[in-house]
């Protein structure tokens, strides 16, 4: 996504969005003008946190819907349907759990001071002192208890409140079932409906991250602000950035080819090769909705799946199949909860998980199509969705690579898939 008049990518407006905004932290605090940072920065950050959050509902409701309508082929391709959805949810299911274990392993955050973890926390005091509430409540619930988080009794009151997105998925996933079930001339409009839908919220998104680099600027300088200058929280990035793309390595070189040795016809030498310019187109676009027509291209000419499969699987896929934003998504959330010092409870890291398998399937295949989705998880895990203020400067080239990821494993799918 390029600006026409000063055609600087986007992503390198964030990265000096996020230089300016140290720069300005920075300088605030050697003049002590820690005031201005927080009365006239800060706000513009909060301000482009909450148009994601605005967001997030009509997004993940409308990209629910459509992609399970689309599913609308899977009685036409039933051999094929209940298959490409099985190991999709495996694969990401594998994936995020991966994210959790290195999350919690590694554990990122803890390099943060412990002197600048008790500002954070004082920062967000309120935030985290009501989630505290929610956790203890939680503890004396039954163990039945999670039925009614997750089937609401209003629907408007559900998507009145943020925190509620496992209400929201019940029931956009209920009505889009619904939906395929009913005679197909009179659910047209009504998809018709939807794809409009969809582009216009797509079209509100990509407004909104046009709006990343001043909304990382303020961020940064917020973040520096309070941070009062520690500088382990740039040790703490490193290390978190360095556990992505350790991660993302892992599964695009070791756990695909796995797959494809073990239950494909194809070796992984050839699969290796075809992929290389699916995930470069990756790398540069951050799209995969973008890279499915190259996708579609090397994996129907260069690996030799039937073009019944390819269109089949692949565009599922591109909806339905984010390995690498499931793994870094996990990854995302432990760190920013170990940042602000909240301790997860065992039942709450399964919560984590359950919720990235979920929302990486409601992620757009665009561009930090991420920002959005984290920033509700966040929100129901009772994490303050400001904690993306932290990661979200060094994001784009992480989104980078867990795009080239999640193209990956669509292809990987196919293969397995197209095995006679
Ligand atoms: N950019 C990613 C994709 O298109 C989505 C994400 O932000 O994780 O696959």
């Amino acid at each position: 996504m390029t600006n026409k008049r000063f055609s600087v990518p986007l992503y390198m407006r964030i990265l000096l969005g996020m230089v300016v905004g140290i720069i300005i932290g920075a300088v605030a605090l050697a003049v002590g003008g820690e005031w201005f940072v927080q009365d006239w920065v800060t706000p513009w950050g909060g301000l482009f946190i909450r148009l994601l959050q605005l967001i997030a509902i009509p997004l993940v409701f409308v990209t629910l819907i459509i992609g399970i309508v689309g599913l609308k082929d899977v009685s036409k391709f039933s051999r094929l349907g209940g298959k490409t959805l099985l190991y999709y949810l495996c694969f990401i299911t594998v994936s995020a759990s991966f994210g959790v274990g290195l999350g919690l392993t590694v554990k990122p955050g803890a390099l943060v001071n412990p002197e600048a973890v008790v500002e954070m926390q004082e920062a967000y005091r309120s935030v985290i002192s009501d989630r505290a509430t929610v956790a203890e409540q939680t503890k004396r619930q039954g163990p039945l208890n999670f039925l009614s988080d997750i089937v609401p009794n209003n629907i408007v009151t559900a998507a009145g409140n943020n925190s509620n997105m496992l209400q929201v998925i019940f029931f956009a996933v209920f009505f889009a079932v619904a939906a395929l079930l009913i005679p197909p001339e009179k659910a047209k409009p009504v998809n018709a409906l939807f794809e409009g839908l969809n582009d216009i919220i797509l079209k509100m998104v990509d407004f909104i991250i046009r709006f990343a680099p001043v909304g990382v600027t303020a961020l940064m300088a917020g973040l520096v602000t309070d941070f009062k200058g520690d500088l382990s929280m740039f040790g703490a990035l490193g290390l978190y950035a360095l556990t992505v793309i350790v991660a993302m390595l892992i599964i695009m070189y070791l756990f695909y080819p796995l797959m494809i040795r073990i239950f494909s016809q194809h070796t992984v030498r050839d699969f290796t090769r075809a992929m290389y310019p699916v995930q470069l187109f990756a790398f540069t676009t951050s799209s995969s909705a973008a890279t499915l027509p190259v996708t579609m291209k090397a994996v129907e000419n260069d690996l030799g799946v039937s073009k019944e499969t390819a269109s089949f699987v692949l565009p599922v896929g591109v909806t339905v199949n984010m390995d690498g934003t499931a793994c870094y998504q996990a990854i995302a959330i432990l760190f920013i909860a170990q940042v602000l010092g909240i301790d997860l409870t065992l039942s709450q890291i399964l919560t984590v998980l359950f919720m990235t398998v979920l929302s990486s399937i409601g992620t757009p295949g665009i561009p930090g199509g991420t920002y959005v989705i984290l920033a509700m998880v966040l929100i129901s895990v009772g994490i303050p969705a400001e904690g993306l203020a932290l990661i979200i400067g060094i994001d784009r080239p992480l989104d980078m690579l867990r795009t080239a990821v999640n193209v990956t494993g669509d292809a990987t799918v196919a293969c397995m898939i197209d095995k006679k």
